[in-house]
C-alpha cells in the first residue's frame, strides 16, 4: 500500500479516528510510517480548538511519531499556493494561522461565508485547495488512502465525496462504514479517552454552526472577541447588500441580543463607532437566467449577478453620513437607514425583465476593497443606455 492521508479537521469525528487509530492499532490496518495527518489552518477556529490538539493530540502524535503536516493558503488567490506552517513527526505545537486567513478575505470582500452550488466555498477554498495542492506536489500520482472523518448519519457527504474521487485517490470512512458510529458515538468515545467534551471545530462566525443556536451562543459568551469578529463581518456584508445576514434565516446582531451577549455587543458597537468609515458606490447586474436545454436566457428569472464596489470617500461615520445627504441632492433622492444603521441612497432599483442593475451608495465601516470584474463598466453602459432608450 502507498501512503494514507488522514485529513485532520480538528473537530470531533476526525480526532476520533486518529485517537482510535492510535491507541487500538488493529482498527487501522495500515504501518504507521505511511501515515500522513494534515490540516488546513483557515486562521480563525475558536482558541479552544488550538488548546486542545495542543493538550492532547500533539502528545499522543509524537509518542507515535506521526507526520503532522500543517498549512494554510499562501494568499488571496489560488495561484498563492500553500505555505507549510509545519511539517513535523515531533510537533511541538499548533500553528493555527497562516499568512492569509479567511477572515483577510471575507472582510476585504464585505461578504460572509456562501454556500454555492451545494459547496461551502469558503471551505474550499481554504481547506480543501490548499491540502490538494500539498498532495499534488508531494504525492504526484501516486495512490493513496484518503481517511475522511464523516461519522455514520453522514451519508449524503460520503455521496458528494464520491463526486471528488480521483484516479489516485481511495476514500475511507471509518466511523461510517467500518465502526458505525455517530457523532455521539465518537463525541461518548473522545469523553472516555479525554475525560471531556471535545470542542467542535469551526470558524468563530461559521454560519452553518447555528445549527446549535445554544452551543454557539455559549461558545460566543465564552470567547465574545470570537463574537466581535463574527459582527464586525456582518456589518460590512450588509453594508454592501441588505439581505446578506451571517445567518440564513437572520442576523448575527439579533442572535446576540436574542442571547444576551452584551458585552460582544457593547465591544463591536465602540469598534464600529470608533473606526474609520467609507462611502461606496454598490452598483449590481442582475442576468437573466439561462434555459440550460436551449441555451437561451429566461428574462423572467433572476440569473448570476456581477457586483462593483467603488469606495467614494473615508472619514468618522457622521462625516460620511453628512457627506451621503449632500450626495443625494445631487441625485434628488432621500437616504434611508435600515435595521443594521446603515445609510442608504438608492439611486437604480433593479427591475423585471432580467438583465436588470442596481446602484445605491452606503455609509459603512471602511476597510472593504474596490472590486469589479472587466466587464463590468461595459456591460453595464450597455445595459443603462438600453433603459434610457427604452424609457
Ligand atoms: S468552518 Fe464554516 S466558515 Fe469556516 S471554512 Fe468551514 S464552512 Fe467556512
Amino acid at each position: 500500500m502507498g501512503d494514507v492521508v488522514l485529513s485532520l479537521g480538528m473537530g470531533v469525528d476526525s480526532v476520533g479516528i486518529l485517537t482510535r487509530f492510535l491507541l487500538e492499532p488493529e482498527t487501522r490496518g495500515f504501518d504507521l510510517r505511511d501515515l500522513i495527518v494534515m490540516t488546513a489552518m483557515t486562521g480563525d477556529e475558536f482558541a479552544e480548538t488550538g488548546e486542545h490538539m495542543q493538550r492532547y493530540m500533539l502528545p499522543l502524535m509524537r509518542t507515535h511519531r506521526v507526520r503532522y503536516v500543517q498549512l494554510s493558503r499562501g494568499g488571496p488567490r489560488r495561484g498563492d499556493g500553500y505555505v507549510v506552517l509545519n511539517d513535523s513527526a515531533q510537533p511541538a505545537r499548533m500553528h493555527m494561522t497562516g499568512p492569509w486567513r479567511l477572515q483577510d478575505e471575507l472582510l476585504r470582500n464585505g461578504t460572509v461565508p456562501q454556500f454555492a452550488r451545494n459547496r461551502r466555498t469558503c471551505s474550499e477554498k481554504s481547506k480543501a485547495t490548499p491540502l490538494d495542492q500539498w498532495k499534488h506536489d508531494h504525492l504526484g500520482d501516486q495512490p493513496y488512502q484518503h481517511i475522511l472523518g464523516f461519522s455514520a448519519e453522514e451519508e449524503k457527504r460520503i455521496a458528494r465525496d464520491a463526486t471528488y474521487t480521483s484516479h489516485n485517490r481511495q476514500a475511507r470512512f471509518p466511523l461510517a462504514h467500518e465502526w458505525g458510529w455517530t457523532r455521539q458515538d465518537t463525541l461518548g468515545y473522545l469523553h472516555e479517552v479525554y475525560g471531556g467534551e471535545w470542542p467542535r471545530s469551526c470558524c468563530v462566525y461559521c454560519p452553518f454552526a447555528i445549527s446549535d443556536t445554544e452551543y454557539l451562543a455559549e461558545r460566543w459568551r465564552r470567547d465574545p472577541d470570537a463574537a466581535v469578529l463574527a459582527l464586525v463581518m456582518e456589518r460590512r456584508s450588509v453594508t454592501l447588500n441588505p439581505r446578506s445576514t451571517l445567518f440564513a434565516r437572520g442576523s448575527a446582531w439579533q442572535f446576540a441580543r436574542d442571547h444576551s451577549l452584551l458585552q460582544a455587543l457593547a465591544c463591536a458597537d465602540e469598534m464600529l463607532r470608533d473606526g474609520t468609515w467609507a462611502i461606496y458606490d454598490v452598483r449590481r447586474i442582475y442576468h437573466a437566467a439561462t434555459d440550460k436545454t436551449i441555451g437561451q436566457p429566461i428574462t423572467s428569472k433572476k440569473g448570476s449577478a456581477w457586483r462593483s464596489v467603488t469606495t467614494l470617500a473615508e472619514g468618522t461615520q457622521s462625516r460620511m453620513i453628512r457627506e451621503l445627504h449632500h450626495l443625494a441632492r445631487a441625485h434628488r433622492a432621500t437616504p434611508q437607514v435600515d435595521e443594521f444603521n446603515i445609510h442608504r441612497l438608492m439611486i437604480r432599483c433593479p427591475t423585471t425583465p432580467y438583465p436588470t442593475t442596481e446602484r445605491f451608495l452606503s455609509v459603512g465601516p471602511a476597510g472593504i476593497d474596490d472590486k469589479r470584474r472587466k466587464s463590468f463598466a461595459g456591460t453595464w453602459s450597455k445595459l443603462v443606455d438600453q433603459t434610457r432608450l427604452a424609457a
